[in-house]
């Protein structure tokens, strides 16, 4: 069945390319490094080309003795202040094996890839150093690994979601526990930042109170009441727009942060509800069945303790931990991303 088309296509890829003659490889010798007690050898061309620090070094003039650094196994370039396994894996990445090839991946485990990330940010290799930041991006990293990793080495994404994410913990975590991971100025920072988030919540919702019309779907953000209740442990009647009938005890609310609009540069901030919290001001208990309930808008199943609060506009633009975070941080964070501009 040779049509017209299939035939120009068939002619357009057998169309002769060129052959490339190919350029001579060039190693540019082996180099002995030493690092703790251990020589390593290594092709040298792939540290030059990746960072100016190892370019600038191979081209520092002979020693008086007239021994060139780093030429044999006696007299290896020694590298003070780093550890053998960063640059051991530092090396896998410079110089893939075979295997690697047909494995399809380069596999490094995640102390690895920090020990990566820890050589190329010293020695300025970049490409290898965001690629150490995409791989350990996939490993799911706790707030205080990326707190701590993002400082260590300069990664402004890790250092600004692990802080948001911190916040958004509720309970936040134990005071000694922030102090003894961040140290008692970031801990205090950040607390500053939790209770501003909270007291301006707060202050929203205690002159307006609370009603059921507010609970929404979290998947649709639909009001998932849309007629009275009953209050279950009282039966008094509830109007859906009554916002003196219940009440939520401090503490009762997380708060959410979503991934940043890139268009806007808003990051969207919601606040979930358990309704186990949610007490009726008549009988001072929990005012509904702790069971899943019908979203009327997606039809979705929505369990009683993911209930979204509906605050409409400025519910999300006051709730905004993300800006406070830049404003207590905004320095350091963007100390950081300085780095990938150099
Ligand atoms: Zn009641
Ligand atoms: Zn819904």
């Amino acid at each position: 069945m040779s049509t017209a088309a299939n035939e120009s296509a068939s002619h357009t890829t057998a169309s002769p390319r060129p052959i490339l003659r190919p350029k001579s490889k060039r190693w540019g010798g082996t180099i002995f490094f030493k690092v703790e007690e251990i020589v390593f050898e290594a092709p040298r061309s792939r540290f030059a080309e990746h960072s100016e620090v190892f370019e600038t070094m191979f081209h520092l003039p002979v020693g008086s003795d007239g021994a060139v650094e780093g030429r044999d196994e006696e007299h290896p370039i020694v590298l003070e202040g780093y550890q053998a396994v960063h640059f051991d894996s530092l090396l896998n990445v410079l110089y893939p094996t075979p295997e690697d090839l047909i494995s399809g991946i380069l596999k490094l485990e995640k102390e690895e890839w920090i020990g990566v990330l820890n050589l190329s940010t010293r020695w300025s290799m970049k490409k290898i150093r965001r690629h150490a930041i995409n791989e350990l991006s996939k490993a799911s990293l706790n707030p205080m690994e990326k707190i701590a990793l993002g400082r260590e080495h300069e990664v402004a994404k890790w250092f600004r979601e692990g802080l948001t994410e911190l916040v958004s913990e509720n309970p936040i975590r134990p005071l000694a526990e922030l102090k003894s991971h961040l140290g008692a100025d970031i801990a205090c920072s950040l607390l500053w930042v939790q209770n501003q988030t909270q007291a301006i919540l707060g202050a929203r919702l205690a002159p307006t109170g609370l009603s059921l019309g507010m609970l929404g779907c979290f998947r649709c953000q639909a009001a998932m009441f849309t007629n009275g209740r009953n209050c279950v442990s009282c039966s008094r009647t509830i109007a859906v727009d009554d916002c003196s009938a219940l009440h939520i005890p401090n503490g009762a609310l997380s708060t959410y942060f979503h991934a940043e609009d890139p268009a806007s540069g808003l990051t969207q901030v919601t606040f979930r509800i358990n309704l186990q919290h949610l007490m009726c001001r008549a009988c001072s208990e929990c005012a509904f069945s702790l069971t899943s309930y019908t979203c009327p808008s997606c039809s979705q199943l929505v369990s009683y303790s993911i209930f979204e609060l509906r605050l409409g506009k400025n519910g999300i633009e006051n709730g905004s931990a993300p800006q406070k975070i830049l404003e207590e941080f905004g320095e350091e964070i963007a100390r950081y991303e300085a780095w990938d501009e150099k």
